[in-house]
């Protein structure tokens, strides 16, 4: 079987190295990849912030943790800390840890008896407290990828998909430098190869379409039958971005992702090893990109200037079938949602997962209506529900004082999926018999932390007087974890051999 896998990005060898782990091992197999990329359409070159699934994902490609995290001048990243959401001044964190003693099956019920003084995040996780000790969430000498909390990662998003493409290729995945033409297609729509810039010509048996939001190979994704658009549900389409460096020798990168509430959208302050990428998203309807860009500015203080920003626009909605023939769209290609809860590389890591669960046994079965239905089902159920969980923050967001704020939380924002969990979460807490998918990236506990964290509380249900403590359990295990933590900075030293960087 020929796969022919059009696009370098993140996704591109996101995708190359999935098939290559999976299908083939740790060399030639049954499936001849290559990768087609070009060398004059840069990657998007953002997508610096991912969730834990990432580390099931990198220890399935056999990439040993510390070269993967010196490569991409990656830090650790315990949580997402929102700041300025219900209110200026507010702040919550969703982490990735949960208790999950039997006292705490019922941590909401519980905390909201109480007075607020702790909050959820704090109540419910030990990586609140991990943070404000400043410790990392592994150990000094663990085992790669382990650790007693979850955790993820910061990293360059261009280092990211080279050190990829680097594992790829010593691997047996063919690596060709040329720009895509044309797409030449037979009668009935089936893709029969690809003219290259350099005059050569390329087929394959299967495509894979990671070209980015230029999606390439799938001509319905530009055509209003064939994409779901969800801009009636989140109004941010734009971004602003750029990078803030840091001197190496003394910065300590902040081991949470910071999303931050402006005018017309939110702004992310991630810490890598020598810089920190800033970004603001923002809808193009309440502020232009000039004004966005002074906000953004203004929000980072002196250290912006002089920075060259960047500007992006996105779309955000799916395909209805980015499996369609014998092309299958990974990747912005297939769709987005703002990158909120930082989702994109988790999108394209699962779709090719699921590639592998339907991979045609034959190139005779490539266009098989049934594999290809299941994998867009598979794909169209993940993407709704991160389209609801991040839907969720600004639903519940507390803040009215611009018109994005307005706007952004209208009830009529809401899909009725969510509408309808809204109303189950006026009468009782989450649950999770209120989610359908069998592995959903988000469940109960997660939507526990940003309902909690925005100050929701259940209908009728007013301020509890006593102070929940923390149930013995939990205070046992908070101490358990920290005490074979080292420090982040300590950690971070160690990984990326900076003895300076040893500030705690
Ligand atoms: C503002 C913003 C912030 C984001 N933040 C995050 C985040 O924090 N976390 C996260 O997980 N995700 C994030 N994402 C999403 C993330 O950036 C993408 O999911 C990820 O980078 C994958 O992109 P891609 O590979 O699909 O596309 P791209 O990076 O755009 O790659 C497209 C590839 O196609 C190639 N190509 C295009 N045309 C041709 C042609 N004609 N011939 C040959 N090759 C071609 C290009 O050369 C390039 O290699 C963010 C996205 C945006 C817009």
């Amino acid at each position: 079987m020929r796969v022919l896998v059009v696009g370098g990005g993140s996704a591109g060898w996101i995708a190359a190295a999935t098939l290559q782990s999976r299908l083939n091992g740790t060399g030639p197999g049954r499936v001849a990849i290559t990768l087609v990329e070009s060398p004059d359409t840069p990657r998007i070159g953002v997508g610096e912030a991912t969730i834990p699934t990432i580390r099931d994902m990198l220890r399935g490609f056999g990439m040993a943790e510390a070269d993967v995290m010196r490569a991409c001048e990656a830090s650790f990243k315990h949580a997402i800390r929102f700041d300025d959401w219900s209110a200026p001044g507010s702040r919550y964190l969703h982490p990735f840890h949960r208790h999950r003693s039997p006292d705490m099956q019922t941590a909401a019920a519980r905390w909201l008896e109480g007075d607020g003084a702790l909050p959820f995040d704090a109540f419910a996780s030990a990586q609140p407290a991990l943070i404000t000790a400043g410790l990392a969430p592994r150990a000094l000498d663990g085992a790669d990828y382990q650790g007693p909390v979850p955790y993820a990662y910061h990293m360059d998003a261009e280092m990211f998909a080279d050190a990829l493409a680097a594992h790829c290729v010593a691997r047996g995945v063919r690596h060709l430098r040329d720009h895509v033409d044309r797409v030449d297609r037979d009668a009935g729509g089936l893709v029969t190869g690809l003219a290259l810039r350099s005059g050569q010509r390329i087929e394959a048996d299967l495509y894979i379409d990671c070209t980015g939001f230029r999606a390439l190979l799938s001509p319905q994704a530009h055509q209003p039958g064939g994409w779901v658009d969800q801009s009636r549900h989140l109004l941010c389409d734009r971004a602003v971005a750029f990078r803030v460096p840091e001197d190496p020798e003394r910065f300590v990168p902040l081991p949470f992702t910071r999303a931050r509430a402006l005018g017309s959208g939110w702004c992310w302050d991630i810490g890598l090893m020598t810089r920190r990428g800033r970004g603001y998203v923002y809808s193009s309807a309440h502020i232009s990109a000039d004004d966005a860009e002074a906000e953004l500015r203004a929000e980072e203080g002196a250290a912006a200037s002089g920075l060259t920003a960047r500007h992006l626009r996105f779309r955000v909605g799916r395909q209805v079938a980015p499996w369609t023939g014998n092309v299958v769209a990974i990747g912005l290609a297939a769709g987005f949602l703002e990158p909120l809860e930082s989702t994109g590389l988790y999108l394209a890591d699962y779709a090719a997962r699921v590639l592998c669960e339907m991979f045609p046994p034959t190139p005779a079965h490539v266009a098989n209506p049934a594999l290809a239905r299941r994998h867009n089902q598979l794909l169209a159920e993940v993407h709704d529900d991160i389209l609801d969980f991040i839907l969720l923050h600004f639903a519940v967001a507390g803040r009215r004082d611009t018109a994005f704020w307005r706007d952004a939380s209208a009830p009529q924002r809401l899909t009725d999926r969510l509408a309808h969990l809204l109303d189950i979460w006026n009468v009782r807490p989450p649950r999770f018999s209120d989610f359908s998918l069998r592995y959903p990236p988000f469940n109960d506990l997660n939507y526990e932390f940003i309902l909690l964290g925005s100050g929701w509380r259940p209908a009728g249900l007013g301020r509890g007087r006593g102070r929940p403590d923390l149930p013995p359990d939990a205070a046992a295990a908070n101490r358990a974890i920290a005490a074979g933590l080292p420090t982040n900075a300590a950690l971070l030293a160690r990984i990326h051999g900076r003895p300076g960087a040893t500030r705690p």
